[in-house]
């Protein structure tokens, strides 16, 4: 399928033509209106002690080197989003590998570090993570994860959209990170910018600001991950949304972690690979050992700690150090019986829970013996172990304590009217 084809599929015609008409205003026939957006956006996050990732379509970062050059100095992350702006779903290995593997030298020509890709519409499919792999690239930020906030009903835009996005409801799937096979897959949020302005015809501040800051309080609540979706040539568009966003999160504590993509990929591996030790230290006593990256924080409930420790949050303590003794009724961690998935086992660890696998059920407080495990049952089994008021021992999710994570992004799609009216024709 040709670029203007997809576009067409995923926007329906209508959608199209209206945004041709505003094509124009939106990007300019220079850079500079898109340069003043993206300055817009620097400045904010700055100004909140943050940076923002943009993944840019490389055909169009070769034409703007230079402009890009000058955000990346100010400590914006790039990653890749296509070589030219096709629907990588539609590509077999070799194709992709063509075209992931010139994306990256226009990436070295230009002198930008590269760790991640984002699919043009959110799109790609298993080779496509492979092609990453072999790359040896980090994370892929491509799979979608709706936000059940609306006020009404849906419209049938944004339906559509999310089913062209193969989006999954945050209501019924952990929106966090995931490592699979050493490539780490970062979710994307919608409602985004394209959804509040195109397929749910939001106007004004208000009540793009109360759906993005409604995804804000959820995430913060569930302790996931908000990947806010602003494309740029839109900030000031949704300049108030993106700041309430930023402002309230700020305020919160524990704090919400407000990093770059590739932050947030690099602590997810590492906190991943981090160890947790229980040794015996006489009856109902634990030694708690743990080492992994800078950060790493101990959380403890329904123990009597023999170190310092502060109320974190729905009854977890912060312990303070990674070493320390406790007392519990329970050994402090999940069981799990010889037969459990292993992909239960390495999802729970990916959250931060202490899993053992051994066969005497009675020494733990909740034993899991599933041996199969889905994507569907991942929620469930969290509100389980949230729900019980047995003993436990946890790594935080997040660094340092914060409670939940957040991620300024924006994709590139063009820089002027001409990189748009392009990227549908180039081959
Ligand atoms: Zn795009």
């Amino acid at each position: 399928m040709n670029p203007l084809s997809v576009a067409l599929k995923g926007k329906g015609v209508l959608t199209l033509a209206r945004r041709g008409v505003s094509l124009v205003s939106r990007y300019g026939l220079t850079a500079a209106r898109l340069d003043g957006e993206l300055r817009r956006l620097a400045d904010l996050t700055e100004q909140y002690g943050c940076r923002a990732t943009l993944p840019i379509t490389t055909v169009v970062l070769r034409r703007h080197a230079a402009l890009i050059r000058a955000y990346a100095a100010r400590g914006v992350e790039f990653a890749m989003h296509g070589y030219q702006h096709v629907d990588h779903s539609q590509l077999d290995e070799a194709a992709q590998t063509a075209q992931l593997g010139a994306a990256r030298r226009v990436f070295e020509q230009a002198g930008l570090p590269l760790r991640g890709f984002r699919a043009p519409y959110l799109r790609n499919n298993a080779a496509t993570l492979a092609v990453l792999r072999g790359l040896g690239l980090t994370y892929d930020a491509s799979p979608a994860h709706a936000w059940e906030v609306l006020d009404g009903p849906e419209t049938p835009a944004y339906r559509h959209v999310k089913e062209f996005f193969h989006a999954r409801s945050a209501e019924r799937y952990p929106v966090v990170p995931h490592v699979a096979d050493g490539l780490v897959r970062l979710p994307y949020s919608l409602p985004d910018d394209e959804s509040l302005v195109e397929r749910l015809a939001l106007t004004g501040a208000a009540p793009m600001r109360r759906l993005w800051l409604a995804i804000l309080q959820r995430a913060y609540a569930l302790g996931e991950l908000f990947v806010i979706g602003l494309h740029p040539e839109r900030t000031t568009l949704c300049f108030e949304a993106l700041r309430a966003v930023l402002g309230e999160a700020r305020g919160l504590q524990p704090a919400v972690w407000i990093a770059r993509l590739d932050e947030i990929a690099d602590w997810w591996r590492a906190r991943a690979a981090a160890v947790v030790t229980l040794t015996a230290a006489g009856e109902g006593a634990y030694r708690v050992t743990a080492s992994g990256p800078a950060g790493l924080t101990v959380l403890t409930r329904a123990v009597e700690l023999q170190t310092e420790a502060a109320e974190w949050a729905d009854g977890w303590r912060r312990a303070a150090g990674l070493s320390f003794e406790l007392r519990a009724a329970r050994r402090p961690c999940l069981g799990a019986a010889p037969q459990t998935a292993p992909a239960l086992l390495d999802f729970l660890r990916q959250q931060g829970y202490v899993v053992e696998v051994a066969a005497e059920r009675e020494r733990y407080g909740l034993y899991l013996d599933r041996p199969s495990f889905s994507a569907e049952a991942q929620r469930p089994l969290l509100a389980e172990i949230e729900a019980a008021a047995v003993p436990l021992v946890r790594l935080g999710r997040w660094p340092a304590g914060a409670r939940s994570a957040l991620a300024v992004t924006g994709d590139i799609d063009a820089l002027t009217v001409w990189d748009y009216g392009l990227r549908l024709i180039e081959r």
